[in-house]
């Protein structure tokens, strides 16, 4: 009932030159019927990605939660969509690291993203300290209760667990540990939204590679994967995408 979704996120890496990679991704991606596959580019790529690769769902890292206004530097909702992102992820922890966002912020960034037609991909996820204090749990719980919006539903909504240490760490957690956050956040969501809940697609991301992706996608919840560093290269991306489709 929930198709895998395989989604990039280039961060603040990639060139028009790196476009090229889309080729190949977009190409295992039209191969892979039974599953979605998207790329998040950085905001000066989005028109240029999705003008290359019409039939991949290119998408925005951030967006603004106003839609628009005296926010010097920073990028709306819907100028992403003018510029031809059909979603965003929202709340990834290197932005709550480094710009200091809150759940709240994702809430309502959400929200805005929402308003303007774009799907959403929401991040949450526990540090190394949260973790090795027993605290994971408590803490994925807390950021979903603050930052899924009311009227959140698979049609839109997908939520991405990411524990921070496993990102770009080449560290992941046991299939039990990843199987039993994404249990605790489909039942967190049950609470939130009803039955909706259901239809939400749960990615995992943190050191996903072609290795592991195959046994990470089995796993109990997991609807899919959000990958950093093996999306940048269709010579590392495509195998995932295999890995999803072939379950
Ligand atoms: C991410 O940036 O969301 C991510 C999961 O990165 P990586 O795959 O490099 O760990």
């Amino acid at each position: 009932m929930r198709r895998k979704l395989v989604a990039g996120n280039w961060k603040m890496n990639g060139s028009r030159a790196a476009l090229a990679e889309l080729d190949a991704i977009a190409a295992a991606a039209a191969a892979a019927p039974g599953i979605d596959v998207a790329v998040a580019v950085p905001f000066t790529l989005i028109t240029a990605a999705a003008e290359r690769t019409p039939a991949l769902a290119i998408g925005a890292e951030d967006v603004h939660e106003a839609d628009s206004g005296a926010h010097t530097g920073c990028v709306s909702a819907a100028m992403v969509k003018e510029a031809g992102a059909g979603f965003t992820i929202v709340g990834h922890s290197e932005r709550r690291a480094d710009q200091h966002e809150t759940s709240h912020d994702a809430w309502a960034k959400a929200a805005a993203a929402h308003r303007q037609g774009l799907n959403v991909i929401l991040c949450c996820g526990e540090t190394e300290a949260e973790r090795d204090a027993d605290r994971a749990e408590r803490v994925v719980q807390a950021q979903i209760e603050k930052s899924v919006p009311d009227n959140a539903d698979g049609s839109w909504f997908t939520l991405a667990y990411e524990p921070r240490w496993a990102i770009g760490t080449g560290r992941t957690p046991t299939l039990e540990e990843i199987a039993s956050i994404h249990a605790i956040a489909r039942s967190k969501l049950k609470t939130l939204i009803g039955d909706r809940a259901a239809g939400v697609r749960i990615l995992y991301g943190g050191s996903v590679t072609g290795a592991n992706a195959a046994t990470i996608l089995a796993t109990d919840n997991v609807d899919g994967a959000l990958v950093g560093g093996a999306s940048l290269t269709a010579a590392k991306f495509v195998p995932i995408i295999e890995a999803a489709a072939s379950l």
